[in-house]
């Protein structure tokens, strides 16, 4: 590393020539103002660019600014997130929006320490913050620089090592202490998520392809063995009566504060009426829905919704479609669709 450390200079001036020539123009780079980057930085920790871009502008028309995020109600912030999965960011942001706009009086932290006392950022995420809406020297190392630094340094040990971990930080903080910290983070993502790709790194026409010390690319960066993806049953229940659904407020980490439709404790031998499927981090889960009549007493936490309201009614997105589904097969008008 030592070595590629007399060069720093010229791989710095290279990069940013690239970037500036032929870096993407996302809505979040043409702002310096944090809440906007905050909001896009949360959304694209699980999430492709080409879907964030749609959910970014509809946050931002919904709640435009950090006061009016922090002032929202928590169902109207998970309603808006919708879609998008993994909920814990949409009440993270909202936590971090009342946290600045009721306890900082509105002060944006813009230093990496006081960003991670907030709820939901991680070196990553502040160190992005940092650099993007405050131009700090603050590294950042997400999966795309960390493929880029271990091919350009070659790096033949398994990257979900602490100590190998710890060089690509260092790596990073290195390279960011210039006088132009938030184009050389932009610079570094934008060579990883279009030119150092993981497959068919695109070599012949990089910008620091004289730099690269990497022998075989497609095989870097290295990991110790995967998690294995595990399968899971979840059984629910659909009951209606009168035009209404029943539906039940999750207290789950996962979902919390999300309606859903009533767990079943255990199924009952019957085949379900539809069964879907959806990824959640290590797992497949297959939810089973069974008809049921509508039960004489609802359970703790379930409510009576009216079907033509329940697009105003937050609910995970593999739910609703189970619903929209069950609309289909039963002939419900009014249970319709997955946003
Ligand atoms: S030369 Fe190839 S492997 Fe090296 S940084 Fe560029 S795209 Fe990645």
């Amino acid at each position: 590393m030592g070595q590629f450390f007399s060069k720093i200079t010229e791989f710095r001036t290279e990069l940013a020539a690239w970037f500036q020539c032929h870096g993407r123009t996302l809505p979040w780079r043409v702002t310096s103002d944090p809440y906007p980057i905050l909001v896009s930085e949360l959304m694209l920790q699980q999430t492709q660019v080409a879907t964030v871009i749609r959910y970014y502008h509809r946050w931002l028309e919904r709640f435009p600014t950090l006061h009016d995020l922090a002032e929202a109600d928590g169902s109207e912030v998970l309603l808006a997130w919708q879609g998008l999965g993994y909920y814990n960011r949409a009440r993270n942001l909202h936590k971090c929006a009342k946290i600045i706009v009721f306890e900082r009086n509105e002060k944006f932290p813009s230093a990496v320490d006081e960003l991670l006392r907030l709820p939901g950022i991680g070196r990553y995420t502040a160190g992005a913050i940092a650099s993007f809406a405050f131009d700090q020297p603050a590294p950042i190392v997400d999966t795309n620089i960390e493929r880029v630094l271990t091919r350009i340094l070659d790096l033949q040990e398994p990257v979900d090592q602490t100590d190998v971990g710890r060089v690509l930080w260092d790596f990073a903080s290195k390279y960011v202490q210039s006088t132009r910290p938030r184009l050389l983070n932009s610079a570094l993502m934008e060579l990883g998520a279009t030119i150092c790709l993981p497959r068919k790194p695109l070599c012949v026409i990089c910008p620091v392809r004289s730099f690269c010390a990497a022998k075989d690319p497609e095989s870097l960066p290295k990991k110790r063995g995967r998690q294995r993806i595990e399968k899971k049953i979840e059984n629910h229940f659909l009951a209606l009566k009168e035009g209404r659904i029943l539906l039940e407020q999750s207290l789950g980490k996962r979902w919390h504060g999300l309606w859903t439709l009533p767990s079943l404790a255990q199924d009952n031998g019957d085949f379900p009426f539809l069964s879907l499927s959806y990824p959640i981090t290590r797992y497949v889960v297959r939810l089973n829905v069974f008809l049921s009549e509508p039960p004489a007493t609802v359970g703790l936490g379930q409510v009576w919704h009216r079907l033509e309201l329940l697009d105003s009614v937050p609910m995970p997105s593999p739910h609703r479609r189970a619903v929209r589904l069950a609309a289909g097969r039963i002939g419900l008008s009014a249970a319709h669709g997955e946003r």
